[in-house]
C-alpha cells in the first residue's frame, strides 16, 4: 500500500507570496503609524498561511506523481490505494 508523501518546493508560488508578504509588511512598517502595521501583519499571517499551503505538495510514495490532496484514497496516476 503506497502513502502520501510531503513535498516541499521551495521553487514555487508558495514563497513567492510569502516574499510579497514580508516586502508588504516591511514598507506599511516604513510608510504608516500602528494601523498600517497592524493591518500588513494580518495580510502578512494570511499570505503566509497560503503560501505554506501551496509550497508544499502531496504526492503519492508509489509513482512520485502529485495527488490532489492528502484525502484522496486512492492515486488518480497509478491507482494504488492510499494511506
Ligand atoms: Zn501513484
Amino acid at each position: 500500500m503506497a502513502h502520501i508523501q510531503r513535498k516541499h518546493s521551495l521553487i514555487g508560488v508558495g514563497c513567492w507570496i510569502q516574499g510579497l508578504g514580508l516586502l508588504l509588511f516591511v514598507a506599511a512598517v516604513w510608510l504608516r503609524g500602528l494601523v498600517g502595521i497592524i493591518v500588513a501583519f494580518v495580510i502578512l499571517v494570511a499570505l503566509f498561511v497560503v503560501g505554506s499551503r501551496l509550497s508544499y505538495q502531496h504526492i503519492c510514495s508509489n509513482c512520485g506523481n502529485r495527488v490532489p490532496g492528502k484525502y484522496v484514497k486512492i492515486c488518480p496516476v497509478c491507482k494504488e490505494k492510499l494511506e
